[in-house]
């Protein structure tokens, strides 16, 4: 048996959540906004795999936000997108096996 060892992440992927980090870290340039959301929006995989699609959909929404209210989250979507974009897989909430 040969069961995946842990969930294949795409180049795109990757690069998805390399801006994400970016955009987390405020460093995404703008014109990479919409890259980043059709991403999101268009990978089931990171649509639903990343809790950040949501976050970023609604920061995107309104632009003038000024500032994150929770950083505490921010820290942890960043730490998920950089596992992420890194490829080592950290995974908040659990190791390995989906079934609890
Ligand atoms: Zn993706």
């Amino acid at each position: 048996m040969n069961r995946s060892r842990r969930a294949r992440i795409s180049p795109a992927c990757r690069e998805a959540a390399r801006w994400a980090e970016a955009y987390l870290d405020g460093e995404l340039p703008a014109e990479r906004w919409p890259d980043l959301a059709t991403h999101l929006h268009r990978c089931v995989g990171c649509g639903t795999h990343l809790e950040l699609a949501a976050r970023i959909r609604a920061a995107l929404a309104q632009p003038a936000a000024g500032g994150p209210e929770a950083p505490e989250a921010l820290e942890r979507l960043r730490a998920f997108a950089h596992g992420l974009a890194d490829g080592s897989g950290t995974d908040p909430g659990g190791s390995a096996d989906p079934v609890r």
